[in-house]
């Protein structure tokens, strides 16, 4: 990939070190990387064809069948688990967007990863912040012991970098349509600039349509999606297309050159102090939505991904760094029902918050919008001002949707608040307890819906997106949860590990005391590393 080559030339100054075998009681560098939608059994059904940096990984520790366990298998709740050790219900990272109908601004609906303190923030227009991460993240907690530790994250969406890299990161870098920026008081390291610049050449010319392997040729037939046909697409591109570029692999090995070029820039993982790089990959997921992800398309883009992977890998091979690797995932996901035919379908375009909303307002003879939502399941919000009016909204929704053969549950916010936070396996999680484990009274809305397994929460697609996740079902909770670093004992492991589970882990690793109380994860026996007695 040819955006990784400026960050090889830098990387091929450093002088290689030997490689040893040993791991050493603690590693220098901790390298966290989130593969936005790769679901546990997408990761295993491709695994036996990779060559590159996930062959690599794949000889490390894998829990193939990890989990992210709530039921809010979204994108900010689910990078928020992976560096916290919490649930949504604690992180207060209940889904990528919720409701606040009392705010005192027009848009009611608040981003997680926006600061609603700033005057005129909406959920569109804002200022990137943590502030609504309720918990400290590694990388914190990292500092907190020793302010030397140094902390970057790098992400192809905001929220990612913001979820990953906690409250007081010492870079954060995301993608914007076209590049990579920051916060605008932040520190602007040259290579940052020079990443910017190859990104921008490689963007202003054209790219030629990938070849596909044997595997991914196989697996390219068109499937008709509305308008639109998918599955065969190669990512061929024209010049200047950001849009195009963004939703290919592209993005990722921009990603990875900047995670690259930052690591060499600031000497991280060489300071002595062990530093945290946490990079997320975005591109796996805007390929999912786009094109699913049963055809040529995500086969290119996990082919690819594994190449740069690799090559990424290298880069801190020759830089002679000392590093472990953490690889998981924010959610999975649900490849397009016309390309799976059924029981797959798509939503009932009744069950779309507008259309319930009208239902049950005819119903009790109310007038205006009495359910207010982002879509056709998770958080619905109902005005709290009048108890008796919403309990009846309530009830009526409740038994509207009693029965529909599309809805698994419709839970109460006071139902939910009653429930003890869920422990034990995830495997057997109830859809409620699922639910419970990204409730947040503060956030959660008045209703959450639970739709029926393979029901995608897209009735009708007009534009690029096809396909998601969100669900509380398997295929979207399973993802892979796999720790390599050089010279590690290859082990398959069977038990369902959860996200929340790795930064104990992490911590672990580097000697960092986590009080158990604080967290909902547990530490991971690994070669090498026995977990505190508890
Ligand atoms: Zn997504």
């Amino acid at each position: 990939m040819n955006l990784l080559t400026p960050i090889l030339f830098f990387a091929a100054a450093a002088a290689a070190l030997p490689a040893s075998a040993q791991q050493p009681a603690r590693p220098d560098l901790i390298v966290a990387i989130a593969v936005d939608q790769l679901s546990g059994p997408l990761f295993s059904q491709y695994r036996p064809h990779f060559t590159g940096g996930f062959k690599r990984l794949s000889e490390g520790v894998v829990f193939a069948t990890g989990y992210q366990a709530q039921a809010a298998t979204e994108t900010c709740p689910g990078h928020a688990t992976i560096l916290t050790g919490a649930h949504p219900a604690r992180s207060g990272i209940i889904a990528n967007s919720w409701m606040n109908l009392n705010a005192a601004r027009e848009d009611k609906r608040i981003y997680c990863a926006e600061d609603e303190r700033v005057p005129g923030s909406s959920g569109d227009n804002y200022t990137v912040s943590p502030f609504h991460l309720k918990v400290p993240a590694l990388g914190d907690r990292m500092k907190a012991a020793n302010p030397r530790s140094r902390v970057v994250a790098v992400a192809g969406k905001d929220r990612s970098a913001v979820m990953m890299g906690g409250h007081n990161p010492d870079h954060r870098w995301w993608w914007s349509r076209d590049r990579f920026v920051t916060h605008a008081d932040a520190p602007q390291p040259p290579v940052a600039a020079q990443v910017n610049s190859s990104v921008a050449r490689a963007l202003a010319q054209a790219r030629p349509a990938i070849a596909p392997s044997p595997f991914c040729e196989a697996k390219a037939k068109p499937i008709q999606v509305g308008q639109r046909t998918v599955g065969t697409n190669r990512y061929q591109r024209v010049a200047g297309d950001a849009s195009a570029f963004s939703a290919s692999p592209e993005l990722d090995a921009a990603t990875l050159a900047m995670a690259a070029a930052l690591t060499q820039q600031l000497q991280l993982g060489k300071s002595g102090h062990t530093d945290l790089l946490a990079i997320s990959l975005a591109a796996t997921d805007l390929v999912g939505h786009r094109y699913g992800n049963g055809g040529a398309e995500m086969c290119l883009q996990l082919q690819t991904l594994d190449s740069d992977l690799g090559s990424f890998f290298a880069v801190l091979d020759r830089l002679g760094l000392n590093y472990a690797v953490v690889l998981t995932a924010d959610h999975g996901g649900l490849d397009i029902p016309e390309r799976q035919g059924p029981p797959a379908t798509r939503v009932d375009p009744a069950l779309n918050p507008k259309a319930l909303s009208a239902a049950v307002a005819q119903r009790l003879g109310l007038n205006g919008e009495v359910i207010r939502g982002d879509g056709a399941f998770g958080d619905m919000y109902i005005d709290r001002s009048d108890p008796a009016r919403n309990a009846a909204i309530q009830t009526a929704t409740k038994e509207l949707l009693a029965g529909h053969p599309q809805v698994e549950a419709v839970l109460g916010f006071a139902e939910l608040a009653a429930m003890p936070l869920p422990s034990g396996s995830p495997e057997s999680w109830t859809p409620a307890q699922r639910a419970r484990a990204s409730f947040d009274p503060e956030r959660s809305g008045d209703l959450v819906v639970l739709l029926k397994p393979q029901v995608t929460p897209i009735a009708s697609p007009t534009g690029t997106y096809v396909a998601t996740h969100g669900s509380p079902w398997e295929y979207d909770r399973q993802v892979p949860i796999i720790f390599w670093w050089k010279g590690i004992q290859r082990q398959e492991r069977s038990e369902p590990a959860m996200t929340v589970d790795i930064m104990p882990t992490l911590a672990r690793m580097i000697g960092l005391t986590v009080p158990a109380a604080e967290i909902d994860g547990r530490c991971l026996d690994l070669p090498g590393y026995r977990c505190p007695a508890r």
